[in-house]
């Protein structure tokens, strides 16, 4: 069996013709953005999209490591592809942020993956299948360093995308992995991503998220995250802008006022809370207290009144006492977030929180299930309140058992029993509400 090795070298592309790929993603926003960026790459070198994995010569899986569960997935998925690989002359590539982390345990314990690839590797991938199937060779590249993907625009036929305008992260949050795995920040130059934008909007995207791991320190030459947004938001005027993820130790009042100026760009804050509690939040490294938290969202809400607000909370981190918990759940109900993702605290070798002792499963379970229960509660409230309301929706496709599903600008789903062109953008009045989702009835189309 040939030994991995690492090199960097560009490999020629000739073998590439009529070989089909397929990319598998697991995790974020990011990872189904670089998903696109590698297929780009692939298919600059001459490779084609495959329907599935049984019709693909290379199968790319792109992994994510930021929770223990989401590790422990994609290392069952891989194993499980040793059947896959048999066949003489695929390639089977493992990339993302569980490649980076694990590279010599998935080349020690899997080594039929023939290519393992760090997130600022991609820009290689198109050359090194090409080495691979040319001298059936195996490659390791995780090196970290300055990659932002400029220059390399998707190609997509969706209505709604997704376009990177940073990487990395340099806030190291004391339980997240994201900073070791994809390095220190850096921005994409401001005219790049404007580029790509323009390049998505010709292909008929209607939509489209910025995405970093904190935009809001987005910065490039003498250009902000407000400046970006503004200058964005004249590329097409019907074009549908948001972005993921702020952070609210970084949230400004300039950028709140660019939204509110500027109709194109969804008033749509998805804004991590983490915890309620101050002591927690100084634990977490996270450089805001409750009362800023608070007092940003009273902010944005009195200048955009109709603003969608959604968090992500993890419960239970190490020492999180019940009463600091409580004070989670009571924030939780003042806020009365429009949605919430609750994750349970879970340890991440190599962080600063790994060293703290952790609670135990039985408490973190029960505590995971109230914060459920209570934002339930309050996502049930929130879609009840919009019947007899119209929202503005864009039309991405079919759904289960409905003929049409669309997203309203404040990022929430709803379904319309009338099949309608995915692309369209329709206001629709809310009818009823089944579960969460709100089942809405067509005013007024105007794409
Ligand atoms: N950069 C974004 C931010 O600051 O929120 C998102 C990063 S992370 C990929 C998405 C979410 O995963 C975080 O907001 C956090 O709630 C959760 N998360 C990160 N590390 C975690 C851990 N060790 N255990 C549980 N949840 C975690
Ligand atoms: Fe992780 Fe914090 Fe960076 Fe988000 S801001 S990616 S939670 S370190």
């Amino acid at each position: 069996m040939p030994q991995y090795v690492v090199r960097d070298q560009a490999a020629s592309s000739r073998l590439a013709m009529k070989k089909k790929f397929f990319i598998k993603t697991f995790g974020c926003q990011m990872n189904k953005s670089d998903s696109l960026i590698m297929a780009q790459i692939l298919m600059d070198h001459g490779f084609l999209p495959a329907a599935s994995r049984d019709k693909a010569d290379i199968f790319v899986v792109n992994t994510c490591t930021v929770r223990a569960h989401a590790e422990n997935r994609a290392l069952a998925y891989i194993s499980g592809l040793r059947n896959w690989k048999q066949k003489v002359g695929r390639v089977l590539a493992v990339a993302g942020c569980l490649a980076q982390d694990r590279a010599n345990d998935i080349s020690r314990k899997l080594g039929f993956v023939d290519l393992i690839l760090g997130p600022d590797s991609y820009r290689k991938i198109g050359d090194y299948v090409a080495h691979i199937i040319e001298a059936n060779t195996k490659i390791i590249d995780t090196k970290l360093g300055n990659e932002t993907y400029h220059g390399i625009y998707q190609s997509i036929s969706q209505v709604s995308g997704f376009v990177s305008i940073m990487r990395g992260c340099s806030n190291y949050c004391s339980y997240c992995v994201v900073p070791y795995v994809r390095g220190r920040a850096r921005s994409r130059p401001a005219d790049d991503i404007q580029h790509e934008i323009m390049h998505l909007t010709e292909r008929g995207v209607k939509d489209i998220t910025l995405l970093g791991q904190n935009v809001n320190e987005y910065n490039y030459g003498n250009v902000d995250f407000a400046d970006l947004l503004m200058r964005l938001s004249k590329v097409q005027k019907s074009l549908r802008l948001r972005f993921l993820t702020s952070h609210p130790k970084d949230f400004d009042k300039k950028t709140v006022q660019v939204i509110k100026k500027h109709p194109n760009i969804c008033e749509w804050f998805h804004l991590p809370l983490q915890s309620g509690n101050n002591r927690v939040l100084e634990l977490m490294n996270r450089q805001y207290t409750k009362e800023k938290y608070y007092t940003l969202i009273d902010y944005i809400r009195g200048e955009i009144p109709n603003a969608s607000i959604t968090t992500d909370i993890i419960v239970g981190f190490p020492s999180e006492t019940e009463e600091e918990f409580q004070e989670t759940v009571a924030l939780v109900k003042k806020i009365k977030f429009d949605d919430a993702y609750t994750y349970r605290y879970s340890t991440r070798p190599g962080t600063k929180a790994s060293h703290l002792p952790s609670l135990d499963d039985p408490t973190i379970l029960r505590r995971l299930s109230e914060l459920i229960e209570t934002q339930n509660k309050i996502t049930k409230e929130k879609a009840e309140q919009m019947k007899g309301k119209e929202y503005e929706i864009l039309i991405e496709g079919p759904a289960r058992g409905h003929a049409s599903r669309g997203k309203t600008r404040g990022n929430k789903d709803v379904v319309v029993e009338e099949r309608i062109e995915p692309g369209t953008i329709t206001n629709v009045l809310i009818k009823d509400v089944k579960g969460h989702t709100p089942i809405g009835e067509v005013v007024d189309k105007d794409t």
